[in-house]
């Protein structure tokens, strides 16, 4: 008998309240050229022949979800919200892969997208996609580092330490894209060694297992969104693609 091909899922954290942007409601929820920002990245994945269902995680708390999906009638059936949010995004990460557990195999892809990046859009969702569907560990959006970097002493007044030679280095972006087991795996075991809360996106679990992400080549319009003036950023982004 054939075993099914694996399907792809799309698990995006929400649940966080947009501390650095400071703003009158959870940054998701934020208007951005007309829509809610967390629209764009469900319209993506919604509008994906690729994604076979979208996984939203939300607090408990979370008073604007049912009022910002009762207007979204073209995510119906292709999107749904849990309300296990943490106190990080690796435990909102976490508690949303336990919950669709009964949903997803071992083998199926779980593709991990910051709400706060609503430049994602069909190409780069499907240059991801292409780019990993046969790989063996899987891998992530992300950028070559142009800027030169500096490590700095002081948070007040910073000085520089030194200069770290950019080669080498990437900056991370979403989707990050890991099948079921493996993601689960990785988190449970950076959790039970304490570096849960260092750990900042999935890859960096997987490494912890010894094991090496593929990078394919994001795009800068999938930015996040974390200071006030990214807002503008994004909207003229946003405002281009409508
Ligand atoms: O805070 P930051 O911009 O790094 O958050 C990245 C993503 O993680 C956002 O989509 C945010 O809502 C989510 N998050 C979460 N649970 C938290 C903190 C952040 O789901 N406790």
């Amino acid at each position: 008998m054939n075993t099914p091909a694996p399907r792809c899922f799309a698990l995006i954290p929400a649940a966080g309240v947009g501390a650095r942007l400071a703003g009158a409601m959870p940054k998701q929820y934020m208007p951005l050229a007309g829509k809610p920002m967390l629209q764009y990245a469900l319209d993506t994945f919604a509008a994906s022949a690729a994604i076979a269902h979208t996984f939203v995680v939300v607090s408990a708390a979370d008073a604007y979800i049912d009022g910002f999906l009762a207007t979204q009638r073209q995510l119906t059936g292709k999107t749904s919200v849990m309300r296990c949010g943490g106190g990080t995004r690796q435990e909102s990460v976490r508690n949303g892969l336990q919950a669709i557990r009964k949903h997803a195999s071992d083998d199926d892809w779980i593709l991990v997208h910051d709400a706060a990046r609503p430049g994602l859009d069909a190409a780069l969702l499907d240059t991801l996609i292409t780019a990993l569907r046969d790989d063996a560990v899987g891998g992530l959006l992300a950028l070559p580092v142009v800027d030169t970097l500096k490590r700095c002493t002081g948070k007040k007044m910073p000085r520089v330490q030194e200069t770290i030679p950019r080669d080498a280095l990437w900056a991370a972006q979403t989707p990050q894209m890991f099948r079921y087991a493996l993601l689960h795996r990785a988190l449970k075991e950076a959790q039970a060694q304490g570096c849960a809360c260092d750990i900042t996106d999935e890859a960096s679990a997987i490494e912890m297992l010894g094991l090496q992400p593929k990078l394919v080549h994001g795009n800068p319009r999938n930015f996040k969104i974390t200071l006030p003036h990214d807002i503008a950023l994004a909207a003229s982004f946003l405002q281009g693609q409508e």
